[in-house]
């Protein structure tokens, strides 16, 4: 079970919600279990989409647990594409339309399995 810390979790929403319809992304920082803090790539603040993004090395960073993004709809499941890049974090969320609280985010393992999480 990973835990988010309750200014990473409104953060994450906060963003996705100001760049919507265009997809938030950013990296996840953590200590063990707990995510403590969202990391955005600069290129991510224009927007330019998920899929775009793929092309960037996740940062070399062991603090760096998986990756963050939203869809513009309220479907949090990954496509193929986001399982491909999965595969580089050891857990990846998705945050779908409203962005309003965590029922708004899914959460999968590196193999794109559904996984827990809470806040902190
Ligand atoms: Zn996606």
């Amino acid at each position: 079970m990973h835990r988010i810390r309750k200014e990473a979790l409104e953060f994450m929403l906060g963003a996705s919600r100001s760049l919507h319809p265009r997809e938030f992304i950013g990296f996840l920082r953590a200590e063990g279990d707990l995510i403590t803090e969202i990391i955005v790539p600069p290129a991510a603040l224009y927007g330019h989409g998920f899929a775009s993004h793929q092309e960037y090395l996740m940062p070399i960073d062991s603090t760096l647990i998986g990756s963050v993004h939203s869809h513009p709809s309220a479907n949090n499941r990954p496509s193929q594409q986001d399982i491909n890049f999965f595969a580089k974090g050891k857990l990846n969320l998705i945050i779908a339309r409203p962005y309003q609280t965590i029922n708004d985010i899914a959460a999968y393992d590196q193999a794109g399995k559904p996984v827990e999480i809470e806040t902190a």
